[in-house]
């Protein structure tokens, strides 16, 4: 029974390690997750969350990552051609209107 006391004595010991290393790791923890929340950043267009291996553009306030710049990009590419597409659709609907006389 002599040993009984200095191994509540370690018990004790060995949780306040235990405590002060969860607190160590806790702060840890926040400093990272705040040193992570500056460099992170959702996407607008996708919502993706992006950190700093995923290339973004900062836009006004907003973020959007190079996958939706470049289909914004594609977009812009394409608008002439899909201009004239409405166009080309406007024009045969009101031929198709004047067809049936409304
Ligand atoms: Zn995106």
């Amino acid at each position: 029974m002599a040993d009984k006391g200095k191994t509540e004595k370690d018990e004790a010991d060995n949780r306040r390690r235990m405590v002060i290393d969860s607190i160590v790791e806790g702060r840890k923890m926040e400093a990272y997750s705040e040193h992570r929340t500056k460099e992170m950043h959702a996407c607008w267009l996708c919502d993706q969350i992006c950190y700093r291996k995923k290339p973004m553009k900062n836009i006004g306030a907003r973020w959007i990552c190079i996958d939706c710049l470049r289909l914004l990009k594609e977009t812009f590419d394409t608008l002439d051609q899909w201009e004239e597409e409405l166009a080309l659709q406007k024009e045969a609907r009101s031929q198709l209107d004047d067809g049936f006389g409304v």
